[in-house]
């Protein structure tokens, strides 16, 4: 499951979303922060802009990124999928390196899952989610995965 995030929102480079990860995010550093300080959430893997991959959590371990949500029928999609949030936004492209990191990821993962289904925050919480946007280049993805 592909997401987006930015910390601050609209803001890349800093340290703020793997802290958000590790559970470390200093409420007192930013006004958005004290909203999100304290949330349960992680995610499998974070691609920064120059598609450095970070993983948190083991892909056979739940990650807490998708939140109340349905795919296929099937609710709770945290118990079956593997998130992967590449830093940025709704509104503005995604970096080339990042779409040649997660080509290399899925292909990995497909390689030791079999084929996987792939979706965005916003196909399984429609609504409730706009991630990964309107830049990110869905056609691109498949085709770089198959
Ligand atoms: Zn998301």
């Amino acid at each position: 499951m592909v997401h987006n995030i930015s910390l601050p929102p609209g803001e890349f480079g800093g340290p703020w979303i793997d802290d958000l990860f590790m559970g470390t995010l200093d409420p007192q550093a930013h006004p958005y922060f004290r909203k999100i300080a304290g949330l349960e959430v992680s995610a499998h893997y974070v691609i920064r802009r120059d598609g450095s991959l970070i993983q948190y959590v083991p892909t056979d371990k739940r990650a807490w990124h998708a939140g109340v949500s349905s795919w296929k029928g099937c609710e709770r999609c945290n118990d079956f999928s593997i998130g992967v949030e590449l830093e940025g936004a709704d509104d503005v492209p995604f970096a080339e390196p990042q779409y040649e990191t997660l080509a290399r990821l899925a292909r990995g993962l497909q390689a030791r899952y079999g084929k996987l289904d792939l979706a965005g925050h916003s196909d399984i919480a429609p609504g409730r989610k706009t991630d990964p946007g309107p830049w990110f280049d869905w056609a691109r993805f498949r085709a770089s995965v198959t």
